[in-house]
């Protein structure tokens, strides 16, 4: 049986050590009453409900996963779905980073994302039935009426009813231009809207009272391609008069789907037979307005794959130091016993540093953002909430493909740390790596995110806002110059930075004559910025410990193993990526496929 313990030692760390969150949170009028302890307490009863009741349901929710019955077209979760989810609302939880005017906490976002990674840990499946739900709420929040607003977002940020996203048909996941769901005008100023969906997740089930479907759909005198998209909410029941669930809307799950992983979570067909939708927003922005929705499911994703990542690299750890074979190369170190624990094994401790470093980097570098949209959200000076959004926009491709790619490698070591065994599915690690394979698929493949970053964030920007978020690094290089003791990070970075502006240029300019070069160096792109980011994040965290190591507290020391590991052993692989980036397209074209 696999277990979890809330990393909170290192949550505290981030937020209050490397990111200063009582400082931050002080300049935010909307957040200047709330101090750390209220955080850590905020977090230690979160990770009681994740550790203790999503946890223990996430092996049996994936035995058993979704049940559909065609003849109700409803949809049953696994056992204890349900309960955990109606606790969930009972205690507050979905309201914590919503707006007060709502019935919201007013919470950071920071918190909230905290908050996630420990339930995404202990259970992604059930995990985004809320999650999603919060994703609608933005959404709604953004760009619904006043009215939109009055009727949906209560009930959302209650958690009373859930949310979905429905973007997704058979002909057009990547390519939302070739979406043909419908939407005609009613004379009551509704519409009616036809056309089936397909893997839309949490689109059915049995967990609410109700379901408010955000769908994705086409006017009669729409444009074609993205140009010609309408956002429209859809709830399942129709909302009466007092605006409780009343009578059945025509849009309803046609079948589930049956997958890799996150099996507890439903995977549905949606069908809309003239379903009875209001327009969110303006007509033909639809997708201007799914954005809000997309961008934080981005980050979302993200705090799924480092949710995976720590609870595999706890798992694997456990395992490592209990379980015998062989001898240490240097001698025996347990001599009582017929072998040696495998973490004596320097490959074993490889697998298990490399699952360490990705989850300390990966947090770190979340929490950054989430602050970051913090600023953006609520800082009163308008130049500093700008600059917030530029680098959130920059750093979302980088969370959602990064975060997700390295826990796919990070899950997938851990399960080698308990060899034979780690294929077995009783030991729960092999779900770990099905799970976290989704992620990087949805949501935009990680492709997409790559393009994302190297052709819009950067390209089409000349490069403006790689430009300020690097005289971030540059001015920590700086200021750490003159100190011996952090060359050992500071000189990797500043070559790791100086040559991610060499290839930008390099890149850009051949770009410039050839398209296709943007697109064949756009995936090995991506990861360097990533590992230039988590170097910066590992170089700032080693600097603290480098201070605070000296009181004896054994959590700065391991702090300290795992920046250099992650210095020695993984941010290498940019080289590698560089010269891939730099080979160009002509090899991935040159092949006939005919
Ligand atoms: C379990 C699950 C849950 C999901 N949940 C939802 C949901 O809640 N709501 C929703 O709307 N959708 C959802 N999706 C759909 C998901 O977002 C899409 O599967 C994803 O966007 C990719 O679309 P596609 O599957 O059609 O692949 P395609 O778009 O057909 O892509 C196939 C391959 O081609 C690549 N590719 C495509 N276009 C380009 C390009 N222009 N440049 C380079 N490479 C390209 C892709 O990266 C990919 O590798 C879910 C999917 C799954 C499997």
């Amino acid at each position: 049986m696999p277990h979890y313990q809330p990393p909170l030692r290192d949550m505290h760390f981030v937020l209050d050590e490397l990111l200063d969150l009582n400082a931050e949170l002080a300049q935010l009028p909307a957040h200047a009453g709330l101090d750390a302890t209220t955080v850590h307490q905020v977090l230690e009863e979160g990770g009681k409900f994740a550790a203790e009741r999503l946890f223990p349901l996430n092996q049996t929710g994936d035995r058993e996963g979704c049940q559909y019955d065609a003849a109700t077209r409803s949809v049953t979760t696994p056992r204890g779905f349900r309960d955990a989810y109606q606790q969930y609302v009972a205690a507050g939880w979905p309201s914590l980073a919503c707006d007060p005017a709502y019935g919201g906490q007013g919470l950071p976002v920071v918190l909230n994302n905290a908050f996630y990674e420990m339930l995404n840990a202990a259970n992604q499946a059930w995990t985004m039935y809320p999650g999603l739900s919060h994703g609608a709420y933005e959404c709604l929040h953004a760009h619904g009426s006043e009215a939109q607003k009055q009727l949906y977002l209560p009930r959302l940020v209650s958690g009373e009813w859930t949310g979905t996203m429905c973007l997704t048909e058979a002909h057009c996941g990547t390519d939302l231009g070739l979406l043909r769901t419908r939407a005609e005008p009613q004379p009551d100023g509704s519409y009616r809207l036809t056309g089936n969906k397909i893997f839309i997740s949490a689109g059915e089930h049995d967990m609410a009272a109700n379901i408010v479907h955000l769908v994705l759909a086409r006017l009669p005198d729409a444009p074609s391609g993205t140009r010609g998209i309408s956002l429209f909410v859809v709830p399942k029941f129709l909302p009466d008069a007092q605006g409780e669930p009343g009578e059945r809307n025509a849009i309803g799950c046609g079948a589930i789907e049956h997958k890799m992983g996150i099996h507890g979570n439903a995977t549905c067909q949606i069908n809309l037979d003239g379903a009875k939708g209001w327009l969110i927003g303006e007509p033909h922005r639809g997708l201007n307005a799914m954005f809000v929705m997309m961008n934080a499911a981005r980050l979302g994703v993200g705090m799924q794959s480092l949710g995976l990542t720590e609870v595999a690299y706890q798992n694997a750890l456990a395992y490592a130091r209990e379980r015998a074979q062989g001898r240490s190369l240097s001698g025996t170190k347990a001599s009582s016993a017929p072998a040696d624990p495998i973490i004596v094994h320097p490959d074993v401790r490889r697998m298990l540093m490399t699952a360490r470093a990705y989850a300390e980097g990966g947090r770190a570098f979340t929490s950054y953002v989430a602050l970051m949209i913090d600023r953006e959200l609520n800082h009163p000076d308008d130049s500093v909430r700008r600059e917030a959004a530029d680098e959130v926009a920059l750093l979302t491709p980088i969370v959602k493909a990064f975060l997700t790619d390295n826990a796919w490698i990070a899950t997938s070591e851990a399960l080698q740390v308990f060899g034979g065994h780690g294929y077995i599915a009783e030991w729960g690690m092999e779900q770990y790596v099905r799970d976290a394979r989704i992620n990087m698929i949805y949501e935009g493949t990680n492709t997409i995110q790559s393009l994302d970053l190297l052709g819009r964030k950067v390209l089409m920007d000349q490069g403006e806002k790689l430009r300020r978020f690097g005289e971030k690094i540059r001015h920590f290089i700086v200021a750490q110059s003159a100190d011996p003791a952090m060359a050992e990070f500071i000189t990797p970075l500043a070559d790791l930075a100086e040559k991610l502006v060499k290839l930008t240029a390099e890149i850009g300019g051949k770009a410039a004559a050839d398209p296709e070069e943007m697109g064949a160096a756009a995936v090995p792109y991506l990861r360097v910025a990533g590992h230039l980011v988590y170097a910066y994040f590992f170089a700032r965290m080693a600097k603290l410990s480098l201070t605070r190591a000296a009181g004896g507290d054994p959590f700065y020391q391991a702090k300290l193993a795992t920046a250099r590991f992650y210095f020695a052993r993984l941010l290498p692989e940019t080289a590698m990526l560089i010269r891939q980036a730099r080979s160009g397209a002509a090899s991935l074209m040159a092949m006939d496929f005919s």
